[in-house]
């Protein structure tokens, strides 16, 4: 998964291998566990380029026959996001994978389309410093400064190919 959105047509499969290869790696390095069920939710967001919300984890979950508890669920979700495997949209109450790892005084800006619900990440570390400055101006601190910035991806202002991507 390269920054920006997804073309329509690349090879999603590459999205989902390259998402679980990067989590197994930083797991490695931080002595942290995978384990089968952490594995498994991040599989399920990594296979949607749209934020998936925790009930519907637990719903395809149960679908491919690998049902767990929705606490589990919560819980993998929750290391997820703490080792940043996957980001928590707030707008949205879902979440997304991340094959990044994000550090230093760079801002992680999220894109959502309104219309197909993709959303694509970006980020900078001129705005995160700006921001930065401007909020210990007032003495704040900032922890780990997310945007969401709300609009229509590249697809969906096409006129025609917004019309194959509703249907
Ligand atoms: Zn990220
Ligand atoms: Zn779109």
């Amino acid at each position: 998964m390269k920054s920006g959105f997804p073309s329509p047509g690349h090879d999603h499969a590459l999205c989902v291998a390259d998402t679980l290869t990067h989590a197994e790696k930083t797991c490695d390095v931080r002595g942290v566990r995978l384990t089968p069920l952490r594995r498994r939710v991040l599989g399920v967001l990594a296979a949607s380029h749209a934020p998936v919300g925790a009930y519907d984890i637990v719903e395809r979950l149960k679908k491919t026959g690998e049902a767990a508890p929705a606490m589990s669920v919560y819980r993998a979700l929750d290391f997820l996001v703490g080792e940043g495997l996957a980001h928590r949209i707030e707008s949205r109450n879902a979440f997304l994978a991340c094959n990044r790892g994000h550090g230093g005084d760079e801002i992680v800006v999220f894109l959502l389309c309104e219309r197909c619900s993709t959303v694509a990440e970006v980020t900078s570390s001129a705005v995160g410093r700006d921001l930065t400055k401007a909020a210990s101006a007032v003495g704040f601190e900032a922890h780990a400064p997310v945007l969401e910035i709300k609009g229509l991806c590249e697809i969906c202002r096409s006129p025609s190919a917004s019309q194959e991507r509703i249907a």
